[in-house]
């Protein structure tokens, strides 16, 4: 099977948020330390990233932004590596596609950055221009060529939704990357950027949280479990305060969220909720990733040893916690 095969799904950019997590994933391989994300009426107008990372040379832009131009796949094998998170070369094409888009990046090796704007997926401008080492991308007007696609997107609070839960899940699966998230010209959080998960959660979520936490820890042969859950005083009516990740990606895994349950089962109503912040460390062997890329469903070989893994540690600590 080729690689082109496996991937050829093909970039759909359906909505704001789709828009988001490409460039940051970007900005993560770029090996950026800081990440700002800013939107404007719920990204249908305005999304801009801005990361330190290493930028791109004046002379590779226009190939970043044709199909299948990526820079980061080097073998089979890396399509199945989670801590790879771009390997389709086409985000920045198809982003380029269906909005206006303006870029300016710098090298380290280069004196002066380049400001380049897009237009319907050609360049149209392209100069000089002083600023940092890193690459800023500015979206407007996504859709604005495309009004079945506008047509489809929900209000602006479902969409700005959308993308919150999507910033915050990035945020926290990158403790070492100091996020900065701003919606309509207003600061929503700074995440510190200094390895600490629990300060990001704190940052990220009301203070509420933070006295209600625990912090867990436990390893099993080729298996490392860290994070924090929530006490029985912290819950919500939905799971959006569950996080899990895995190798360092969020992932959603049907497994893990019964292993929660299970563990809260006779300390919590039905319908509510704990807040968990799981990290599973596992030896890739022992994985399978769904290779869409709308997807981030995983299936552990073995879903019996993960579930009791999960669920005892969490059960143990809470009996050894005062709730
Ligand atoms: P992919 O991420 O799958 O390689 P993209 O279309 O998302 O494809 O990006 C194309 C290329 O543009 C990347 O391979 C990378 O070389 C470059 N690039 C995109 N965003 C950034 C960024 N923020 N910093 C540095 N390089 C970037
Ligand atoms: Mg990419």
């Amino acid at each position: 099977e080729k690689i082109t095969n496996k991937i050829a799904a093909g970039e759909v950019i359906e909505r704001p948020a789709s828009v988001v997590k490409e460039l940051v994933e970007n900005s993560i391989d770029a090996d950026a330390k800081a990440i700002t994300i800013e939107i404007k009426n719920a990204g249908k107008t305005y999304i801009r990233i801005t990361d330190d990372g290493i930028g791109i040379y004046r002379d590779d832009i226009e190939l970043a932004f044709e199909r299948h131009a990526t820079s980061k796949i080097s073998s089979d094998r890396d399509i199945y590596n989670l801590n790879s998170l771009g390997f389709r070369g086409e985000a920045l094409a198809s982003i380029a596609s269906v909005s206006n888009v303006e870029i300016i990046t710098k090298t380290k090796d280069d004196e002066f950055g380049i400001r380049a704007e897009f237009r319907n997926g050609k360049i149209v401008y392209k100069n000089e221009v002083g600023c940092p080492v890193g690459t800023t991308i500015i979206i407007k007007d996504l859709f604005y060529n495309t009004p079945v696609r506008y047509k489809f997107l929900k209000s602006d609070a479902t969409e700005t939704n959308y993308i919150s839960i999507l910033v915050n899940k990035l945020a926290l699966s990158h403790p070492e990357i100091s996020f900065r998230y701003i919606i309509n010209n207003k600061n929503i959080f700074t995440t510190p950027g200094n390895k600490d998960i629990y300060s990001a959660i704190l940052s990220i979520y009301d203070k509420e949280i933070a006295k209600n936490l625990i912090e867990i820890y436990n390893k099993k042969d080729d298996v490392k479990l860290r994070g924090y859950i929530s006490n029985i005083n912290y819950s919500r009516g939905n799971r959006q305060m569950q996080s899990i990740f895995v190798n360092g990606r969020y992932i959603k895994s049907k497994i893990i969220t019964k292993a929660i349950d299970e563990a809260y089962k006779t300390l919590l109503p039905l319908n509510k909720y704990p807040a968990c912040f799981l990290y599973l460390d596992i030896n890739p062997n022992m994985i399978d990733v769904n290779i869409h890329p709308a997807k981030t469903e995983i299936r552990f070989h073995n879903e019996e040893f993960i579930k009791n893994f999960i669920s005892n540690t969490i059960k143990e600590k809470l009996l050894n916690t005062n709730l």
